[in-house]
């Protein structure tokens, strides 16, 4: 069995105790184990700021670049292997595991094209400067530093390899060293792609280290120049939100946490089979529901229909659910894997349950059986769909992240208000989708929900042949969401690098402010 080893100070550390198990969850089989025991913090601290930061900063943003192209080309050759492993450690289905696997490389390739865009400068310079005084002998441009301290990348089990790509990406591109710590039970996958970063060579020294295992004492340790960046559960953000040292040092701090993401159809959709938006918000839905076998945060999680429509959107999602092959990975013909873990499965099974008190259930519900497994073996859970009777009513279904693929349909009024208030009842989301083709009702949509979200993510008959579904967190595109969703900002192109950075205001006369935001700046190629 493989004991996963941490990266830290420039070598591979491996603990001789207090290990965590990792399982294949179609089979509950031991595959490896992971621990951190031993691993000194205070000195994986300061050989990212002694070391990586220093050599980062001293790149411009297109050499920065092409450290994350290299990263996304040493991620490629790993593909199969990382493949296999999230099959084996993840219970991911192929597409589900190059869901995340290919996720992580794209968005390290995207941000490579982004820096080499910046071209080579050291400071970026932001919106327009501004004239402060009777002439330009005074003068203010806003602009972003890297800031000199670790990037602690904390990343939850369902995205290994995607959760650590996106946020090193980043922190990379703004100049900051990375210490990436991904959740133990999925850790394999992540750990293999770090592995390979590492062994293509492609980074300075000291910019990016791996915690297997637990932190120790590594965020009582972080200072004001820091940034815990963290991707998991909203009571986990909440117990580190908590942590003294994290508030009296002000150490920046931002949450990707859990969301009950709503899906709503429009009341000018049709809810017959051959309308485009129906048949889009029908695919949509069960593709959110059991893609990744609904582990995903950005997964739907309600469904908000017209009350008169119930009948006819539940009879078509039911249909549809009932087709799933929930099963073991390595067979061929499963297009749904396990839940990751014994915990997620008695998780999924009281989330249900709580949801029941309030809601009935159409279908599925409970563990079963996996295609491909031993009978009584492995994590697996039925695609379940439950349906309340007042959407608007309250209760569990707009409190309970049910991590797995489950979803309860909510009848309501029609009216877009009606749906933005029984959308707000979640506190906040990533993703909030609408289905319709009414510009004025998704106006009135977007000004009464929009708040409660962090992308809105319009279903059309015109976006139906292009659409990805409202789950995919594009780099192009803001990720996060407000409340309940962790109140943080992720990827947006630029918007996710400036989180690793320092935002001041530059003042001084016209000409130098200027040509110190522009530091280094990329002379313009002669006109031919
Ligand atoms: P979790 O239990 O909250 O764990 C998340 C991460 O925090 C793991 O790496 C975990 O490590 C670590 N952790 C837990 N307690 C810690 C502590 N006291 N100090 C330092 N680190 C600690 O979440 P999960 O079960 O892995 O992931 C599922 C949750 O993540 C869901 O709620 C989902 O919605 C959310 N999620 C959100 C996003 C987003 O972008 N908003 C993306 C993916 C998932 P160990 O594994 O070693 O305990």
């Amino acid at each position: 069995m493989e004991t996963l080893r941490s990266y830290v100070c420039g070598r591979w550390h491996e603990a001789d105790r207090g290990f965590s198990a990792l399982v294949n969850p179609s089979t509950e089989e031991e595959i490896a184990r992971a621990g951190s025991d031993g691993v000194d913090f205070g000195a994986v601290l300061e050989h990212a700021r002694g070391r990586g930061g220093p050599a980062l900063r001293a790149l411009t943003f297109a050499q920065r670049g092409e450290l994350l192209k290299g990263m996304a080309k040493a991620l490629r050759a790993q593909r199969d292997e990382l493949l296999a492993l999230s099959r084996s450690n993840n219970g991911a289905t192929t597409p589900d595991g190059s869901f995340d696997v290919d996720g992580g490389g794209g968005t390290l390739a995207y941000y490579a094209a982004l820096c080499r865009g910046l071209g080579e400068r050291t400071v970026l310079a932001e919106g327009e400067g501004a004239q402060l005084a009777r002439t330009e002998g005074f003068w203010a441009q806003h602009v972003l530093v890297p800031r000199r301290g670790v990037a602690v990348c904390i990343n939850a089990f369902n995205f290994p390899v995607w959760g650590f790509a996106e946020k090193a990406a980043c922190a990379l591109a703004a100049g900051v060293p990375v210490v990436v710590k991904p959740a133990t039970a999925t850790a394999l996958v992540a750990a293999r792609a770090v592995e390979a970063v590492i062994a293509a060579g492609v980074l300075p020294e000291g910019a990016l280290q791996m915690i297997a295992g637990g932190t120790g004492d590594l965020l009582d340790r972080l200072g004001p120049q820091d940034v815990l960046a963290f991707t998991g559960s909203a009571s986990t953000a909440l117990t580190l939100r908590r942590r003294t040292q994290l508030g009296a040092a002000a150490t920046r701090f931002n949450v990707e946490a859990d969301s009950l993401n709503a899906a709503v159809l429009g009341p000018d959709v049709a809810a017959a089979a051959g309308d485009p938006t129906f048949d889009l918000f029908l695919r949509d839905v069960v593709r959110e529901m059991t893609q990744k076998t609904g582990q995903k945060c950005t997964a739907v999680r309600r469904v908000l229909v017209p009350a008169e429509r119930l009948g006819a959107v539940r009879d078509a999602l039911a249909e549809r659910l009932g087709a799933v092959v929930t099963g073991n990975p390595e067979d061929p013909e499963v297009t749904m894997g396990p839940l990751a873990s014994a915990a997620q499965l008695a998780d999924a099974e009281a989330g249900v349950a709580a949801l029941a008190a309030s809601a009935r259930i159409v279908l599925g519900g409970a563990c079963c059986d996996g295609r491909g497994g031993e009978p009584g073996r492995g994590y697996f859970f039925s695609p379940t769909l439950l349906e309340a009777a007042d959407g608007g009513a309250g209760g569990a279904v707009h409190e309970r992240e049910v991590f797995g693929p489950v979803a309860t349909l909510l009848p309501y009024d029609g009216s877009a208000e009606g749906a933005a208030a029984v959308v707000a009842l979640g506190g906040g989301t990533l993703v909030t989708s609408a289905y319709g083709d009414d510009p004025r009702w998704l106006g009135a949509f977007l000004a009464a929900a929009g708040p409660t979200t962090g992308r809105l993510y319009v279903g059309s008959r015109a976006a139906a042949g292009e659409a990805p579904g409202s789950g995919v967190a594009l780099p192009q595109a803001l990720h996060g969401g407000p409340g309940r969703a962790g109140g943080g900002e992720e990827l947006g192109g630029l918007r996710g690098v400036t989180l690793y950075m320092q935002r001041l205001a530059l003042q001084g006369s016209r000409p130098l402010v200027e040509e110190l935001a522009g530091a280094g700046r990329e002379e313009p190629p002669p006109a031919s």
